[in-house]
């Protein structure tokens, strides 16, 4: 016999005793069936969290389980800049015979992205292309966080251009092209930060400000400008080059990765796009009229989809959802499964 380390991690969805109790319980039933342990083999078991789980529970979560007579542990994390958010990771030492290349590590949901090369399937690119409001960005984003994916939100970019137009007085929705002397002075930078992406203009965060409607038509306008797209397209297709991601905006499966091995259409009628901004914004306490939204839809769409360059359009080889009839979680459940099935090259 050996004693031998077995180390595993996983994220949980909120900083709930729920969420945090569900996520470690999964993660224990996984390594201790991939393993085959009885309680008897395992030593101790150590839990590390970061600092965004104030509920850290998971030992806790290990005494419901009924394994009542192993040693545990819970410590916070040192913070790591740009680490990976809500993350709960277990080191558990065992008895064993067997030998250290025969332990299974085992990675879940957000954390698979700490050990990609113990994941069991192909990581793919996933472009993510559709109008306004059709609920790409919050799809993606939950689907990267079950999947172990890194989510890109490219509007995100379009729209910290907007606002620098909109800080500096140059009117872009009256002359897009006026952004075009400023584009050396624009200084954008893409930060993950606890699991989810922050933009800075210059050194100031404007992840709030880019979310208010002047944004987005800022950014719509200035999105018809060649220099400001292949700057974009350019850090984007940088930011992808390791794999792993899904990335959401309107040219993503036509111009800025061509060959991801997954394409979706996301789409929905102009009714319900412009009733989930509206949903969005009063929860945020917005004030917001619906009638002004679906106009603001109508022309978004009319801009984006006339525009000169890289106008929004379906790739030929994307695959077409309309969500106008399905909830979040049919939504989302429906993208899993494709993704699945191309990682697996089923698609
Ligand atoms: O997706 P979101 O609403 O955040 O995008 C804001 C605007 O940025 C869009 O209306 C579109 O004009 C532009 N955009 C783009 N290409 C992308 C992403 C966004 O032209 N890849």
């Amino acid at each position: 016999m050996a004693i031998r380390a077995v180390r595993g991690a996983t994220t949980a969805d909120t900083n709930t005793k729920e969420a945090i109790f569900a996520a470690t319980e999964e993660l224990i039933k996984e390594i201790i069936r991939a393993n085959s342990l009885a309680d008897d083999d395992m030593i101790d078991i150590m839990f590390t969290v970061t600092s965004d789980i104030t509920a850290a529970f998971p030992a806790a979560a290990v005494r419901r389980m009924g394994i009542t007579d192993v040693p545990l542990t819970d410590t916070a994390a040192p913070d790591i800049d740009g680490g990976l958010g809500m993350c709960i990771r277990v080191l558990i030492h065992i008895d064993t015979d067997k030998p250290r290349s025969d332990i299974k590590h085992i990675y879940q949901k957000g954390a698979k992205n700490l050990r990609p090369d113990l994941s069991s399937h192909a990581r793919i690119s996933v472009a993510i292309d559709g109008p306004a409001g059709a609920g790409k960005s919050s799809v993606a984003k939950r689907v990267a966080q079950d999947m172990g994916y890194i989510y890109i939100d490219t509007g995100a970019m379009y729209r910290t251009v907007g606002v620098y137009g909109l800080k500096n007085g140059i009117d872009v929705t009256a002359d897009p092209q006026l952004i075009v002397p400023f584009l050396d002075d624009i200084k954008i930078t893409v930060n993950y930060e606890n699991g989810s992406q922050r933009m800075y203009l210059g050194g100031e965060d404007v992840t709030d400000r880019i979310r208010e409607n002047d944004a987005a038509m800022a950014a719509s306008a200035v999105a018809t400008v060649a220099q400001v797209r292949s700057r974009l397209v350019a850090m984007q297709q940088d930011m992808s080059r390791r794999g792993g991601v899904i990335m959401d905006g309107r040219d993503i499966g036509t111009v800025v990765l061509p060959h991801a091995e997954l394409k979706i259409y996301l789409t929905a009628s102009v009714h319900e796009r412009a009733m989930r901004r509206y949903k969005e914004y009063i929860e945020k306490g917005m004030e917001c009229d619906l009638k002004a939204l679906e106009q603001d839809v109508l022309q978004r769409d009319h801009q984006d989809m006339n525009r000169a360059v890289n106008p929004l359009r379906q790739a030929d080889d994307a695959v077409l959802l309309d969500t106008s009839d399905m909830d979040f979680e049919q939504s989302v459940a429906a993208i899993e499964d494709m993704i699945r099935k191309a990682e697996s090259g089923r698609a």
